[in-house]
């Protein structure tokens, strides 16, 4: 039986080619193939022999998840419906911008976690994606949007903001990481990649040293009881101890600001009070922040309701005048259900 070769590491690849007699540095080329150049066949691969490329064929192969939908927003955003190989599906969110394009990636088929205010949060957490399927998502969007080969690239920027908790997957989120940094290949180096978490304290400690990438904490609630009541995990990691991990992120990684997330509930989370208790933790932590405020996306049955714009802006105010960095996130894609917090796939199996 042929091995599908996204499903191996460039190690395992080398591995690999040393049992078939082959070079190890045939697995930089091939990788350089696939990751850099978008080649589905071993013909296409013209800088390897014929008789290698017969003998690769006999040996590995290729393989893709399947476009089940695919939507494109009235402002230019695209929603894609990925579907793999036992039938379980994710959504995957493109959202192309003047100077860059952000593909926002899932990492686990629904979410074990139950955020009140997020549509993902109501459907059962199936599996945990492997990180080939991780990686898939960004090789199907690049074909899709005829970005390999290109000077000028428009998928420049990946976060982790799909479905799925991120670091509840953390070994197939890392090795799918490291697969984007390769410069054999995707070459996206960690200061394009944004893992966003809902406070996972011994991940985020990990995250620190071994990945580096930009990190997003979705806050959403400036005390614990608040935030225990729309975040269940707040019970397990509270915000003290959640605050004090992101500052030993930020010690490990001064070059990097951390993104809060923080969505407009209205009457919930969104008064002076809640503003000024955000300053103070930020003060209090002495932390190295930006405040993305997100105008709530509401979907069907949701409890709650945006913010006022008015309201959002006297938010945005109090923090201003406090010096934190705080814009107002553009919302994109909501007519396709693909802005935050909106994601939910129809594979759901109890
Ligand atoms: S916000 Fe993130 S962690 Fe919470 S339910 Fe939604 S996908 Fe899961």
């Amino acid at each position: 039986m042929t091995k599908n070769l996204t499903y191996l590491t460039k190690q395992q690849i080398i591995e690999g080619l040393i049992r078939l007699g082959e070079k190890p540095f045939r697995a930089k080329q091939i990788w350089n193939w696939i990751y850099a150049r978008g080649v589905k066949s071993f013909d296409e691969m013209t800088n390897i022999s014929k008789e290698t490329r017969e003998v690769l064929s006999q040996n590995f192969s290729f393989e893709h998840p399947q476009i089940s939908k695919d939507l494109t927003s009235s402002d230019g955003t695209r929603k894609w419906l990925i579907k793999f190989s036992d039938c379980r599906e994710v959504e995957t969110v493109f959202i192309p911008e003047e100077t860059r394009g952000t593909l926002c990636i899932s990492s686990q088929v629904g979410c074990t976690l139950s955020c009140k205010f997020c549509h993902t949060g109501t459907q059962t957490w199936v599996r945990n994606l492997e990180f080939h399927e991780i990686v898939a998502q960004i090789l199907l969007t690049k074909d899709l949007l005829c970005d390999w080969n290109k000077k000028e690239r428009k998928l420049t920027n990946i976060v982790f903001m799909g479905m799925g908790e991120p670091f509840f997957n953390y070994e197939n989120v890392a090795k799918a990481v490291r697969i984007l940094n390769d410069s054999d290949g995707l070459d996206l180096s960690a200061r394009k990649i944004t893992i966003s978490t809902s406070g996972l304290v011994p991940e985020i400690l990990r995250a620190a040293d071994e990945l580096k990438t930009n990190l997003a904490i979705s806050l959403h609630a400036t005390n614990d009881k608040l935030r225990t009541e729309i975040m269940a995990i707040n019970k397990k990691y509270p915000l003290a101890e959640l605050l004090s991990a992101c500052k030993i992120y930020n010690r490990k990684n001064p070059n990097q600001k951390i993104t809060f997330e923080y969505v407009m509930l209205n009457g919930v989370n969104d008064s002076e009070i809640h503003a000024q208790e955000l300053v103070n933790l930020v003060r209090k932590f002495n932390l190295n922040v930006k405040i993305n405020l997100i105008p709530f996306n509401p979907w069907n049955d949701c409890a709650y309701d945006c913010s006022k714009s008015e309201q959002i802006l006297n938010f945005q105010k109090k923090l201003k005048n406090a010096g934190l960095i705080s814009p107002i996130r553009k919302t994109r894609g909501d007519d396709v259900l693909a802005a935050c917090g909106q994601l939910k796939s129809s594979s759901q199996r109890s």
